[in-house]
């Protein structure tokens, strides 16, 4: 009896393991490996590399990222969610290349991952793949300089980027606030920017970026400023992940101001209305800076709290990530995120992205501002 139970678990057994890689347990093993290399700082440089194969195999197929998805929700679709598009990788299917496209880049659905896969770098290196550059041409740029670039070396340079270009309400109000502190800055790009190469990144074209990303930093780094001043999340992040400056401190806006008023350089005054702070993904997520734009608003306005804030806040819906939502679902995503931070209870909606303040403008009724505009107008 003992020897006919002990065979039928050796074999119960045995066809586990022979049937382990073709099944959804393979993720157990998978994982402990996925771990360990990931640990070590690996990273994968194409989308089905050793790394990114323990990466692909690792996931449980749990369906958290389903329900953390903001444009999930919003279009009713699931497929382009990361337990889809790793499920396409894995089977080599030829939809993997438009569900990474079919993504707002967000980085929420990494969030609630139990595994951590890193889903947005894997859509990244699938875009690259397939990228076609048509009648892209960057040779102007071994030419192309900053008509502001300083004689002498400033203690900061101002860098607004495209976006802040698209809302000059914010680098108005940072200007004013680096008059007032008597910082010795340069404006650089005051004329019109280089851009910083993120958007050509996420859309697949890291190798085009990496031109832009040189002659950016030879001007930057040649400047010999201390500090680089960026406005926009999506430029603080590519600075702070590609760029490498050597000797220059990255700071978004929100961090510097914050340092300028614990050092007593501005003065806020507390003004009688009531803000809620929506979290921009690349700010957040992406850098995690999420305590100084909070400070910065508390010596300045009533701040109101709610449930959804720091990692799992919601995306604005305006990512350049993707062109294939309409302007309809990237509205529902808006308005989820302005029903997260309980929008309707404040008078007025921050953020700290020139992005999230144009999207995020657009749907809701009263008023949005950068708490570049909002510390500006606070300062005594
Ligand atoms: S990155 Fe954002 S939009 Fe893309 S699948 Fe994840 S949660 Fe959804
Ligand atoms: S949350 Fe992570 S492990 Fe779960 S299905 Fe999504 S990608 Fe896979």
């Amino acid at each position: 009896m003992i020897d006919a139970v002990w065979w039928s678990y050796s074999l119960a057994l045995s066809a586990f393991f022979f049937s382990l890689p073709f099944s959804r347990y393979m993720h157990i093993p998978t994982e402990i490996l996925y771990i360990i290399l990931k640990n070590a700082g690996i990273k994968s440089t194409v989308s089905r590399d050793g790394y990114a194969e323990s990466e692909i195999y690792s996931c449980s197929s749990c369906g958290l990222c389903i329900d953390a998805c903001p444009m999930c929700s919003a279009s009713n679709k699931e497929r382009f969610t990361s337990v889809y598009f790793v499920r396409a990788l894995r089977n080599r299917s030829n939809f993997a290349e438009e569900y990474a496209r079919e993504c707002l880049m967000c980085g929420k659905c990494m969030e609630a991952c139990p595994v951590g896969i890193d889903s947005i770098k894997l859509r990244e290196l699938k875009k690259e793949e397939s990228m076609s550059y048509g009648k892209y041409d960057n040779d102007y740029l071994s030419n192309a300089k900053y008509s502001n670039t300083p004689l002498d070396a400033p203690e900061l340079i101002y860098y607004a980027g495209c976006m802040t270009h698209l809302t000059p309400g914010i680098y108005k109000s940072i200007i004013n606030i680096l008059e007032k502190a008597s910082v010795n800055y340069t404006f650089l790009d005051k004329d019109g920017s280089i851009c910083c190469g993120r958007p050509l990144i996420i859309s697949g074209g890291r190798e085009k970026a990496k031109k832009l990303i040189e002659r950016n930093r030879e001007i930057i780094e040649g400047t010999g400023a201390k500090v680089l001043l960026l406005s926009c999340p999506i430029c603080y992040r590519i600075f702070k992940e590609e760029y490498a400056l050597s000797g220059i401190k990255i700071m978004h806006h929100s961090e510097y101001i914050a340092k300028l008023a614990d050092e007593n350089r501005i003065r806020l005054k507390k003004g009688d209305f009531s803000v809620t702070y929506h979290d921009p993904c690349d700010l957040g997520r992406g850098c995690k800076v999420y305590e100084e734009p909070r400070k910065l608003l508390a010596k300045s306005a009533n701040l109101n709290f709610y449930k959804e804030s720091g990692p799992m806040s919601h995306c604005c819906g305006g990512s350049l990530a993707s062109d294939r939502f309409s302007f309809e679902e990237r509205g529902k995503v808006a308005k989820n995120a302005l029903l997260s931070i309980e929008a309707g209870k404040a008078d007025v909606v921050a953020t700290s992205c020139p992005l999230c303040l144009k999207t995020l403008s657009v749907w809701h009724d009263k008023r949005v501002a950068d708490i570049s505009q909002i510390v500006n107008e606070q300062m005594i």
